[in-house]
């Protein structure tokens, strides 16, 4: 789901150390309930966060990403919010 794999290239001389030793990945969670197709045994909720199988409820937020995305989390949650709220 997270690759935390990285390729370093590192360029010149005695820095490379330096460079590894201050080099660090982090991820900002999400995706708790995720999104997905009816019958998708991973899915919580559908396209517009409605829980499947639990009437008059949704999930707006971080948690219904399908998947920890590789960009900002923030942006990404205000997009889903713009775009579920103009279909409710
Ligand atoms: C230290 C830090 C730095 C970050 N920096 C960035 C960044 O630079 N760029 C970026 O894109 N993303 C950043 N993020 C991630 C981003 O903030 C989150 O991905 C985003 O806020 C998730 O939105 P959300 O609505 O899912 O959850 P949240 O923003 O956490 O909203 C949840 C809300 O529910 C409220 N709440 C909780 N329990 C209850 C309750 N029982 N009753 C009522 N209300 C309740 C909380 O008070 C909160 O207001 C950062 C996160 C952290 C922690």
């Amino acid at each position: 789901m997270f690759d935390t794999t990285y390729d370093v290239v590192i360029l010149g001389g005695g820095s490379a150390g330096a460079v590894l030793a201050s080099v660090d990945s982090y991820a900002h969670p999400t995706s708790t309930v995720p999104m997905g197709a009816e019958g998708d045994p991973g899915a919580v909720v559908d396209a517009q966060g409605r829980v499947w199988g639990v009437e008059g409820l949704r999930v707006v937020d971080a948690s219904i990403m399908p998947e920890i995305p590789s960009i900002a989390t923030n942006v990404t949650t205000i997009m889903i919010a713009e775009a579920i709220a103009r279909r409710v």
